[in-house]
């Protein structure tokens, strides 16, 4: 908590572009305190607000490469891709196709409207998936094609948006080898970010972030990879051996041992988190097994929310049991703009999920996602059309799982049936 002051402050010093003001929670304060003639209503209120916690979740952050070639302290450029040497030719392809990107652009550049949605919406606790080494380590990953970075002295960019854990059991972690992945731990550590998903060792990796969100309020964040994301078996963290915590299968095994976890470390009053790396880059399939794992994972290993990434577009929706299932969140930023194909999915729209949860059961209470679009290496509001298109495609996708979602304002509210 202090820590979160301390950055409010500080984040204004790195931004260069102003931020929009507060408003809702702002406006909510003013209220509380001007209308001293319903002390009883405010008191209601701020009773409600102390049970409750909102999360912000989202997909992957893919800050390296491309856009970390815009940010005040670009990586050495070359790549080893089988058709892109440098990762300045996504810079060029994507202002071949919106025009000049300025650079070095600051740190609070690449969230763009995100940061006025953030200072609205006022989350406990920002989750992401960073989808990248943090390093200048050059020992590329042998048996990788792709391979992503962000320089280190580019970290403020994290922080700019006053993030709090950055889930790390994904593909491209240890891109760099174990000296990216050490580097990477190092850099988070310092820059005041917690992680989960990777460590010196298997214990390190599966041990939980833990986020400190309001009055002694704790979420618990675990992080988990799997093949089906294209995470390496062999980047398996073991009891000698850094890596990434990986499962090997969606297995009731694997669920019991997830609950070891998950009881080793949750108190009365914790919200748990699994966050899980799972499925194709493209498709909206969901499996019967990875339906099945999330049940699990609610059911017996007293997790409260299910976050799935990995898929470059938003998935389906489920609540389950009362609690949120978000079986792939999509991108949130990348530097595909100047890259052609899968155009049917809409990879540059994205969507910031905002989960209000009761803080004594983790049973969620409302969920709303601010539309997105990913456009000049940055965070945009979508525009109407393009909001549309992402209420009609969630609706769609959440048929299955009893979910649909309705616009209100600018966003996009969940609606689902208690079962
Ligand atoms: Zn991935």
């Amino acid at each position: 908590m202090n820590r979160r002051r301390f950055l409010g402050q500080s984040v204004a010093a790195l931004l260069t572009t102003p931020v929009a003001m507060p408003v809702g929670g702002e406006a909510e304060v003013q209220t509380g305190t001007t209308q001293r003639s319903e002390p009883i209503r405010g008191a209601v209120v701020d009773n409600a607000r102390s049970r409750s916690v909102k999360l912000f979740l989202c997909g992957d952050v893919m800050t390296g490469r491309g856009i970390d070639q815009i940010l005040p302290h670009p990586s050495e450029p070359h790549l080893y891709e089988r058709y892109v040497r440098s990762a300045s030719q996504y810079v060029a392809l994507a202002e071949a196709k919106t025009g000049p990107l300025e650079r070095p652009v600051g740190f609070g550049y690449v969230w763009g409207d995100a940061l006025g949605i953030f200072e609205r919406e006022r989350p406990d606790a920002r989750i992401i998936n960073l989808e990248t080494a943090v390093t200048t380590s050059e020992d590329a990953w042998p048996a990788k094609g792709i391979h992503y970075r962000m320089h280190p002295a580019n970290v403020p960019c994290l922080v700019a948006a006053q993030i709090d854990c950055c889930t790390l059991a994904n593909n491209h972690v240890l891109d760099w080898g174990y000296h990216g992945l050490s580097e990477t731990l190092t850099t988070l550590r310092n820059a005041g970010i917690s992680t989960a998903g990777a460590g010196i060792n298997a214990d390190a990796a599966a041990a939980p972030a833990i986020i400190d969100a309001r009055d002694r309020l704790r979420v618990l964040v675990f992080a988990l990879g799997t093949a089906s994301a294209g995470v390496p078996r062999e980047w398996a963290a073991t009891a000698v051996r850094a890596g990434v915590r990986f499962l090997d299968e969606l297995s009731e095994r694997t669920v019991e041992a997830v609950a070891r976890q998950v009881k080793a470390t949750k108190r009365a009053g914790d919200i748990a988190v699994a966050a899980i790396h799972w499925g194709a880059n493209w498709g909206y399939e969901v499996t019967r097994t990875e339906r099945e794992f999330a049940h699990m994972l609610i059911d017996r290993a007293n997790i409260d929310v299910v976050l799935g990434h990995s898929s470059h577009h938003p998935k389906g929706i489920e609540v389950y049991r009362d609690h949120l299932v978000l079986y792939g969140c999509g991108d949130f930023l990348n530097d595909y703009e100047g890259i052609g194909g899968y155009e049917s999915f809409r990879a540059d729209l994205a969507v910031a999920y905002f989960a209000s949860l009761d803080s004594r059961t983790g049973q969620l209470t409302r969920l709303a996602l601010a539309p997105t679009q990913i456009r000049r290496f940055r965070v945009n509001h979508a525009s109407a059309a393009d909001a549309r298109w992402l209420e009609q495609t969630l609706t769609r996708e959440g048929k299955r799982f009893g979910t649909r979602v309705t616009p209100e304002s600018d966003m996009l509210i969940l609606q689902w049936s208690s079962h």
